[in-house]
């Protein structure tokens, strides 16, 4: 059977003529004891080829396996099967009047192929969706089962793993006692003024915020501010409230997002942007985004405002989200508050890339890690130099893997194997 196997942006073809589908745990376990090269693809939402398997791999998934997702309200954990999306999580886990306590821009994404890349949403007191993990269940090289908790030696490498030391068969992921949220959008937020503790006051003025700009004049068109009603509501001096539904792409049906204007709604129809039965983003693109350590914020956001003319004519929007430091030892947020600077590009790789380059450059003074989904040319050596734990790393994968059955090109060249 020959498939033409894409990413949802379609800017990669995987190598691999058959997705393989195992129906069963079993089935998992058989296809990768026999494999050379096994590579698993989730709901297939990143940009680069980090998911490829190469000529020779297999490339499977687990969306087809029976969904697991079993809450236990009394120890308010959730034990999810690895191929489950966030939007069918979430409904699940609200209806046991329990929360995860943060999302990305969108729900369509698969648990395991999220927290394997550091998937975040926004928040000065929000680390990456990772965070919430407390096991991980893998079929690991020879076929065998491997669980590793929070206690467990392994755990630092085992959830932000870029899909590198097994198949994440499932997760167990803490919860907390549902909540609502509020979205109030502003429009019009000056760079001029913004020091770095105006910065930290605007970040910090709700639960979840981002800013949203196209770069074709200084500042943020928009503001979206996500309020848990449960926490206070601060006055927003530096921005005019929106007088209609926006969309973070110019252009884009606000319908597709979730609601604004204050009207409050459960956590999971508020804190990603867009709606789980509508395209989220513009849905013709290419991404980049980049963590940097937190005060530099206000310093790379003037050295982006610097080279705007050069990004703005292959830009639909860039957002800016503060994402709380984890333990994650390949985590872009890894033993750093940070500022995650993102890129939602024209879908042409060639006009792209040349700029991807140009603004590496601009933020290279500031450290920036990039996000492991997103289209990135920093050489793999420089980013060695930015994972004070990819050792430790190497030596895991090395120890679940001695074979390098689960590395594929992309992760040979990260880690310098
Ligand atoms: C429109 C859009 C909006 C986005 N918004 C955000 C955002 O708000 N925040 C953010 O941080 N990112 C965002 N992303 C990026 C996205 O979250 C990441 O690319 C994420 O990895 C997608 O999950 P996936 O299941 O599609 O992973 P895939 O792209 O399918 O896979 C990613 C990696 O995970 C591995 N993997 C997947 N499943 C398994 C498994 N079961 N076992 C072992 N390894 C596995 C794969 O091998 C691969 O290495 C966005 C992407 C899109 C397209």
């Amino acid at each position: 059977m020959t498939e033409t196997i894409t990413n949802w942006a379609g800017n990669i073809t995987y190598c691999a003529k058959e997705l393989h589908r195992p129906s069963s745990a079993g089935a998992v376990s058989a296809l990768v004891a026999a494999g050379a090269r096994v590579r698993v693809l989730g709901s297939g939402h990143s940009f680069n080829e980090i998911a490829e398997p190469g000529p020779e791999g297999v490339l499977l998934s687990i969306a087809g396996l029976p969904p697991v997702i079993d809450v236990d309200r009394e120890a308010r954990t959730v034990r999810v099967s690895g191929g489950v999306r966030y939007a069918e999580l979430a409904r699940a886990v609200h209806a046991h009047g329990l929360a995860l306590p943060n999302m990305a821009s969108l729900p369509h994404i698969s648990v395991a192929g999220s927290v394997a890349t550091g998937t975040h949403g926004s928040g000065v007191g929000n680390g990456p969706l990772a965070t919430s993990v407390r096991e991980v269940e893998l079929i690991t090289a020879d076929g065998s089962a491997v669980t590793v908790g929070r206690d467990d030696r392994r755990f630092g490498g085992a959830v932000t793993s870029l899909g590198a030391l097994g198949v994440v068969m499932a997760l167990t992921l803490d919860l907390e006692p549902t909540f609502d949220v509020e979205q109030h959008v502003f429009t019009e937020l000056p760079l001029d003024g913004l020091d770095p503790a105006v910065f930290e006051t605007v970040m910090a003025s709700a639960y979840s915020v981002s800013l949203f700009t196209d770069w074709r004049a200084p500042g943020f068109r928009q503001a979206w501010l996500k309020r848990r009603t449960d926490q206070p509501l601060p006055g927003f001096p530096w921005a005019a409230p929106a007088t209609e539904k926006m969309h973070p792409v110019p252009g884009m049906p606000a319908v597709n997002c979730t609601e604004q204007f204050g009207v409050a709604g459960p956590w999971h129809q508020r804190l990603p942007h867009f709606r789980a039965e509508f395209t989220p983003s513009s849905g013709v693109e290419l991404q980049s985004e980049y963590l940097l350590p937190r005060g530099y914020a206000v310093d790379a956001l003037r050295a982006l405002d610097a080279i705007r003319h050069t990004v703005a004519p292959v830009l639909q929007t860039c957002e800016v989200r503060t994402v709380a430091a984890d333990d994650q030892w390949l985590s872009p947020a890894h033993g750093r508050d940070s500022v995650a600077l993102h890129f939602t590009w024209i879908e042409d790789t060639a006009a792209v890339m040349p700029v991807v380059r140009r603004l590496e450059e601009a933020l290279d003074a500031f450290e920036p890690r990039p996000h492991w989904g997103k289209v990135f040319a920093v050489p793999a050596g420089v980013l060695r130099g930015r994972y004070p734990r990819l050792d430790d790393f190497r030596a895991l994968a090395r120890e679940l893997d001695p074979g390098r059955k689960f590395a594929n090109a992309f992760v040979r060249e990260i880690l310098g194997d």
